[in-house]
């Protein structure tokens, strides 16, 4: 943490200096700053009734956690919703066993409900088994698909009416940077939040998409959440990496590049769904159900077996 001057708030002791808006804030006003904009886009990006269900996707890590504790907040304050968590157990050994325990200890102080899925039951193995007879194939390309599918199941098994992620600045703007250069409008427009239905699939939701990084880091500092602790032992994507570095100089040497790249991507959607007739008009229409399991799929012909399925295929699983 960074002191050097007072709060621009209150002068007492300040813990950060935001570089984007050239404020310095002490620990109590950086959590006002986090928790105004997070409500702010609960508001922008939700139409709430009275209980309704928010499931919160939460991995054991910072974020997901910080997503949950201000939702919880939110509730205490007034707003009428159910709120219950899921996490994913992959099956990575020495790594997930950990995080489970740690949703599970938050779960219970807030009096969330926390539901556990996991491969081995969902998809009949554990990451760790797929690894070990694919070991030349990218551990993540096959968790990311199979961690949609669970959480998606499970939320809309529970009739949840919005699915939220702790999806903060920098993962958002990473995302939309790395599909814009690899050319992949269709798959930027996926990026949540959804603000339209699509049948069988729960609208994600992200209320930290205004916060970066490094300020929910400070959050859970100050809030005493868990923020150490193992990495994933397949946490090599090379790729990604690079655009995160990438991301971190331009931001370094022109604050406010990450706000600039979502507002762009804000609007080339808003261009794609509203007004281009050739890309992607209406994901509502161009979206299938898989004919193995019923969840949606963005597959060209409509009996298209979704990308979860086609893995579980190709490895032999049971499902
Ligand atoms: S790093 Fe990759 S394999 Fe590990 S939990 Fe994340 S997506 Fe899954
Ligand atoms: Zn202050
Ligand atoms: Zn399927």
């Amino acid at each position: 943490m960074s002191g050097g001057g007072g709060c621009l708030k209150c002068g007492r002791d300040a813990i950060t200096f935001i570089r984007y808006s050239g404020a310095r804030l002490c620990s109590d006003h950086l959590k006002e700053f986090v928790d105004k904009r997070f409500k702010k886009q609960v508001r922008l990006q939700t139409d709430i009734k009275r209980d309704d269900l928010i499931c919160v996707a939460v991995s054991g890590g910072k974020d997901s956690l910080v997503t949950l504790s201000v939702l919880k907040k939110m509730k205490d304050e007034g707003l009428p919703i159910r709120l219950e968590a899921i996490i994913v157990d992959e099956g990575i050994d020495g790594y997930r066993p950990e995080k489970v325990e740690w949703a599970q200890t938050h779960c219970d102080n807030w009096d969330v409900k926390l539901h556990i899925m996991s491969f081995e039951r969902t998809i009949g193995a554990s990451l760790d088994t797929i690894m070990a007879s694919q070991p030349k194939m990218a551990a993540c390309a096959y968790c990311g698909v199979f961690r949609r599918t669970c959480l998606n199941t499970k939320a809309r098994e529970l009739g949840a009416k919005y699915l939220a992620t702790g999806h903060n600045l920098d993962d958002i703007a990473q995302s939309a940077l790395m599909n814009f250069c690899s050319g992949d409008l269709e798959r930027m427009n996926r990026i949540g939040p959804h603000d339209h239905v699509i049948e069988g699939l729960v609208p994600r939701i992200h209320p930290l998409r205004g916060v970066p990084e490094k300020e929910c880091l400070l959050y859970a500092l100050i809030e005493g959440f868990e923020v150490e602790g193992s990495e994933c032992p397949y946490s090599v994507d090379a790729h990604r990496r690079e655009y995160l570095n990438m991301l971190q100089e331009l931001e370094d040497a022109h604050p406010g590049t990450r706000h600039s790249i979502i507002k762009s991507m804000d609007m080339v959607r808003s261009l794609l769904n509203g007004e281009s007739d050739h890309v992607v008009s209406d994901r509502s229409e161009a979206l299938g159900r898989c004919p193995t399991c019923g969840e949606p799929t963005g597959g060209s012909s409509p009996d298209a077996l979704c990308q979860s399925c086609k893995f579980i295929c190709e490895l032999g699983l049971d499902g």
